[in-house]
């Protein structure tokens, strides 16, 4: 671990009058927070899952039983290099180490997984830590549950052998207590944010990542506060430091002084009341001061947080980005648990509508256990393209969708289109499945509307034939920004070029709005710009009369709708969008 010290002069890195250590980020999830830090391993998070050859068995089994083995001997090393003066406590904690590096129940069992499942070494040991960690979980005796972090700590150790990499930070148990914890990684999968959510978790932060990657978008959708793009927070950074999470401003602060403190428990408090003046607009109609009646739909992941949409004022489902019921787990849904939660959703929204997007895997959203070779996974086989590869999978999909319309106003979206002939093709497999489920004799609605994200330029820039075609379009801006700007959204080298108000970003979106008013379809954004009150009178003068964002923006976007006139923002619009400088004229107002 490097040494730190308040002379720290790291980029992004400062001393603030006060505190000990003050990090410089990207605020991605709004709020404040106060804990302690929980410093995650990077390795078993990292780790790469892939099936190897029955014939590779003998090999991968021997790279284990190596790594192990350095494993083991690193420990040696270092319980002999002990200082005399070393607290009993840690050469014993050496030896407890070593000791499970040899246990029957690591060894024996990782290397059957290896054997019978035929999981890369990396994959077998992390699957087997998680049993063990459960085992440790679930005991009695409080001594005994403390040696699951013992595990985790060495399974994160043989990792790090396997990868050759140095050793990096072991992965913490938890402070003890009720505080709060700040979840400190060098990055972190929405899949395991999504393993974390219900805990004593009440922030994130992450070395990597942009403002709009999954990462930041789970967050949200969490209702936490997060910091991304640390740069090298998990290596100053030390379990159970005292952290305030800023994510208004990206700040993160490490132990922090009395004053610090205390002024950062009256922003909290602050921003507590704002939250609390919205609440109030809550039943009111979002109608613009010249009448027109705006839809503020919510995006969900999941869908225990239906209801949180339904609570926050949402007409409607604008986004259930389905992919998350995939992920985090090693066998795909099947038909009968796709359809108990997509029919979840439709009967808590009560007659709103309910857009569910079929499953955009891919990119930064991986399968577990599917490994990709592609170099640029964003440009690789993504979402449609993922689908119309896997057709027994899509149609399963489709089947379940389709017979969670028989409770309720469905809506299908399709994800990251960028040909006709894949509207062609996912129209043709939604037939089929239809076809399945009249010879099944279930029953679903026949007048399902289809649309497409508008995420990829190509469909932006020759929109018109899309527009006859499709129901409904729904622009995400997410995707649509990081296509058009050559910019990986979850890469913090480029985040500072990922920039939603460059020109060519917002003409495409003016046009997309604009061409699809003209053929008489629904448009709508649903990405991260709908719920950016900085961009709602814009989109509102540019016509878009659909927003649908993460529920906790609906209210401060509702307020902006409350004081709009589109008469008066329609010319300004047209001025912004021809503008070099729209940035400039947004600040202006
Ligand atoms: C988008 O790209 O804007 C979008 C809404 O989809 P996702 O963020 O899930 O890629
Ligand atoms: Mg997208």
């Amino acid at each position: 671990m490097p040494a730190r010290s308040s002379a720290d002069t790291a980029s992004g890195t400062s001393v603030l009058p006060g505190a000990v250590l003050a990090l410089r980020g990207k605020g991605v999830a709004r709020g404040y927070a106060i804990g302690r830090a929980v410093v995650m391993g990077a390795a078993a998070l990292e780790v790469a899952h892939y099936r190897i050859a029955p014939g590779d068995v003998a090999a991968e089994s021997a790279r284990l039983v190596e790594a192990l083995r350095v494993a083991r001997e690193d420990l040696q090393h270092l319980a002999d290099g002990l200082p005399a003066d070393a607290p009993r406590e840690l050469g014993a904690l050496l030896h407890v180490h070593g000791l499970l590096l040899a246990d029957p129940e690591l060894v024996e069992q990782t290397l059957a997984l290896i054997a019978q499942r035929h999981y890369n070494a990396e994959w077998a040991l992390t699957t087997q830590g998680q049993i063990l960690g459960e085992q440790f979980a679930a005991m009695e005796d409080e001594y005994l549950r403390e040696r699951g972090s013992d595990v985790r700590q060495v399974i994160e150790r043989v990792l790090n052998v396997l990868s050759g990499s140095p050793a990096l930070l072991p992965l913490a148990s938890s402070p003890d207590g009720d505080e709060p914890l700040v979840v400190v990684a060098h990055d972190i999968s929405p899949a395991d944010m999504i393993r974390l959510r219900g805990g004593r978790f009440s922030a994130f932060v992450t070395d990597l990542g942009g403002a709009t990657s999954h990462t930041a978008i789970v967050a949200r959708s969490m209702g936490l506060p997060a910091i991304v793009a640390l740069g090298n927070a998990r290596m100053l950074v030390r379990d159970g430091d005292m952290l305030i999470v800023d994510g208004e401003t990206g700040a993160l602060v490490v132990n922090p002084s009395p004053a610090v403190l205390a002024e950062y428990r009256a922003r909290r408090q602050a921003y507590a009341r704002e939250r609390a003046e919205l609440e109030l607009l809550r039943d009111e109609p979002a109608v613009t001061l010249d009448g027109i009646a705006i839809t503020l739909n919510a995006n969900i992941e999941l869908p225990d947080e239906a209801p949180l949409a339904r609570n926050s004022g949402a007409q409607g489902i604008g986004l259930f980005r389905s992919e998350f019921l995939f992920m985090g787990r090693q066998e795909l849904p099947d038909e009968e648990e796709q359809y108990q939660a997509y029919a979840s959703v439709v009967r808590v929204m009560d007659g709103r509508p309910v857009t569910i997007r079929t499953l955009d895997a891919g990119a930064d959203k991986a399968l577990d256990g599917e490994a990709t070779v592609a170099t640029n996974p964003a440009l690789g086989q993504r979402a449609i393209r993922y689908c119309l590869a896997r057709p027994e999978m899509f149609r399963t999909q489709l089947r379940a969708i389709l017979r969670a319309s028989a409770h309720g106003p469905v809506k299908l979206l399709l994800p990251m289109v960028a040909h006709l002939h894949e509207v062609h093709a996912a129209r043709a497999a939604l037939d089929l499945a239809r076809a399945e489920l009249d010879a099944r004799g279930q029953a679903y609605a026949h007048d399902i509307p289809l649309g497409a994200m508008v995420e990829v330029p190509a469909i932006a820039i020759a929109i018109e034939p899309f527009a006859q075609e499709l129901d409904f379009l729904s622009i995400g801006t997410n995707d649509l920004i990081q296509y058009t700007l050559a910019i990986d959204r979850a890469d913090e080298a480029v985040a500072h070029l990922y920039d939603p108000c460059h020109p060519a970003v917002l003409r495409l979106v003016a046009d997309t709005i604009a061409a699809c008013r003209a053929a008489g379809k629904g448009v709508s954004v649903c990405g991260e710009m709908a719920g950016d009150v900085s961009f709602t009178r814009l989109l509102l003068g540019l016509g878009l009369r659909s927003f649908s964002m993460h529920p906790s923006q609906i209210l401060a976007v509702k307020q902006e709708v409350l004081r709009a006139d589109t008469t008066r923002l329609a010319p300004w619009a047209q001025q912004v969008i021809a503008s070099d400088d729209p940035a400039a004229m947004l600040a202006e107002g």
